[in-house]
């Protein structure tokens, strides 16, 4: 019988496909851990922070000197002795601004109430300034209250809202451009403010059926809820990713005080875009935006007005610089790119490398994800850099840590027959001859040796006789039946079974065994003086080990059965006592 048809070995085209699979398979299980717990919203919080600390990697932009600031501040509420800013108040700061001829003017501040002394000038000056667009809160805020807007500028059609989206860590990173509450969508102050100013450079959106905001070049794509980190966000309305200018001072803010007491220079606000609003820290209408923990570990808050005035330079800059805009790449191309690297990180883990070479690697392949993603954010992508760095660090992991198991295992095993080494026979031997020692239980070894096996070599060739030596393994496999039992590779064409808690009965029992079944297998052996099919000799020992005896003893007792068999004629098994 053809010894190969018994044992069957992977050939080398196979044992690569079988590699291969396996790090498919943790590269895929990588990544598919970290696209589920991402789809479940685990990494969400995450990747917002990781977006935040890249934008802030961003070197700063200039001031955007087409919108000027007018803040209420703190100080300008103490020097008014109120607490309140009132109607005349107002109406003198929006005549001293007017009186500059600004494009545009923000106004950032609710007035549907009147607010004495001064109303009937507040009116008078809402009246006569055509370019002033007001607010009014559309959505409502978390205690559901929605906040209308001025009569007169309702009338006039110059409301717009002033509604603002935190995220779930309450940072502010979308603007409004549209909400859809009501019968017609009503724009957004940063956007309705950047209209008015670009209509008067005779620049007006394009017709569209799609439902796309372009302007000029520049397409203003919805955000839809699980746009880059976010899972299942409110993208009611239309709304878009804010790109912030810079860290701090994006646009020049002036005191109201200033501007009462005509300190500025008479182009201060000449042709520019003009926001009023409240900028005092104690008011509600204060949020955290991406760049708002940069100075330091306390958050410092930016006013709504900021927030808007953001939103107004970003689209003026889209359309009139070709700045880019913030986008996110397709589900389809960030999964791939997840699972691209989870597989980059697994077949480093398989490279032979030692572990610190292979550690290095892989952090350099992370600092490079980090890299891409920080420079394709100048660009305007915003990349998963947190799945991906995440599914970099567990495929590599889960790749280095089964390479190391298999290690263990190789450094264990017989390359030819890949039954237990000699180093693990010895280890074995060791530890059952203690345990029996403490247990006071027979310890079982078998030695066999395969008959005239120079002359199989001689006969059928080398490569034949490695196949002869992996069928006697596999019958030596399937003959021991505890998992406590070990059959190993002595050395050549020797081999030695240890059989823990086994008398010298028991033992004979399975050497007589491994006997039948080489018998059964008929393998041809014509150089054999005993036989046609190739046979074997065993010689087995059984010993209760004692203090006063080494382990030595029970291999040499089991040596001296084999050599009687050998002695006797081979094909046999010899029982020996100590
Ligand atoms: P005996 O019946 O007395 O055991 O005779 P024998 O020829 O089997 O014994 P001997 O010790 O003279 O020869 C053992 C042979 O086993 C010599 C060596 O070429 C062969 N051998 C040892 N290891 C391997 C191996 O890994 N592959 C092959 N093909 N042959 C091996
Ligand atoms: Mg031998
Ligand atoms: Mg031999």
């Amino acid at each position: 019988m053809e010894p190969n048809s018994v044992y069957r070995v992977r050939p080398r085209g196979q044992k690569f496909l079988w590699r291969h699979r396996v790090l498919g398979l943790s590269g895929l299980a990588a990544a598919g851990c970290v696209l589920l717990v991402r789809a479940l919203g685990g990494l969400q919080l995450s990747e917002l922070a990781a977006f935040d600390h890249l934008l802030q990697l961003r070197p700063s932009e200039p001031a955007d000197d087409r919108i000027v600031l007018v803040g209420f501040s703190e100080k300008d509420f103490q020097t008014l002795r109120s607490a309140q800013i009132s109607d005349q108040i107002l109406a003198d700061v929006l005549t001293q601004i007017k009186a500059q001829k600004p494009r545009v003017i923000g106004l950032d501040l609710y007035r549907n109430l009147p607010t004495q002394p001064g109303n009937a000038a507040l009116l008078n000056v809402f009246r006569t300034t055509p370019n002033l667009i007001g607010i009014a809160k559309i959505v409502g805020s978390d205690d559901g209250k929605d906040v209308a807007g001025h009569p007169i500028l309702l009338e006039t059609d110059r409301i717009a809202a002033s509604d603002v989206i935190p995220d779930v860590d309450g940072r502010v990173r979308r603007g409004l451009l549209f909400t859809n509450n009501g019968p017609s969508p009503i724009e957004g102050l940063g956007l309705r403010v950047a209209l008015e100013y670009l209509a008067k450079l005779g620049i007006t959106p394009e017709e569209s059926s799609d439902n796309l905001l372009r302007i000029r070049s520049a397409r203003f794509v919805q955000f839809s809820k699980n746009d880059g980190g976010y899972v299942n966000a409110d993208d009611g309305g239309y709304q878009v990713l804010v790109n912030p200018r810079g860290r701090r001072d994006p646009f020049r803010t002036v005191s109201v005080e200033e501007v009462l007491n005509r300190t500025l220079p008479l182009t201060t606000f000449r042709d520019r875009i003009v926001f009023v609003g409240n900028i005092s820290a104690g008011d509600s209408d204060m949020f955290f935006m991406s760049y708002s923990s940069e100075t330091g570990s306390t958050p410092v808050p930016v006013s709504g007005m900021e927030l808007h005035a953001t939103l107004t330079s970003q689209i003026l800059s889209a359309v009139l610089n070709r700045r880019p805009l913030l986008q996110v790449a397709p589900k389809w191309v960030e999964w791939s790119l997840i699972i691209l690297l989870a597989y980059v990180s697994a077949w480093i883990g398989t490279r032979r490398l030692s572990h610190l070479y292979k550690i290095t690697l892989t952090l350099a392949l992370m600092g490079g994800v980090v890299l891409i993603c920080s420079l394709a954010l100048n660009l305007g992508w915003w990349l998963p850099v947190v799945p991906m760095s995440l599914a970099i660090v567990i495929a590599g992991a889960t790749m280095m840590t089964f390479e190391a198991q298999q290690l263990t295992i190789l450094s264990n095993q017989d390359p030819l027959t890949l039954l237990a080494n000699r180093r693990m026979f010895d280890e074995t031997l060791y530890r059952e001859w203690y345990r029996s020692l403490r247990s006071q239980t027979p310890l079982g070894l078998i030695l066999c040796d395969v008959d005239y096996f120079k002359s199989y070599n001689d006969t059928y060739g080398h490569s034949k006789g490695d196949h002869c030596l992996r069928a006697v393994a596999s019958v030596l496999k399937r003959s021991v039946k505890r998992p406590t039992d070990l059959a190993a590779r002595y050395g050549g064409e020797e081999f030695v079974i240890l059989l823990p808690n086994t008398d010298s009965h028991g033992a004979l029992r399975v050497a007589k065994l491994i006997q039948l079944e080489m018998q059964a297998l008929q393998i041809d052996h014509s150089g054999s003086r005993v036989s046609p099919f190739v046979t074997l000799s065993l010689g087995i020992a059984s010993i209760v080990p004692s203090t006063d005896v080494m382990t030595e003893l029970l291999i040499d007792v089991a040596d001296a059965g084999l050599y009687e068999a050998k002695r006797k004629g081979r094909n046999q098994v010899v029982l020996k006592l100590p």
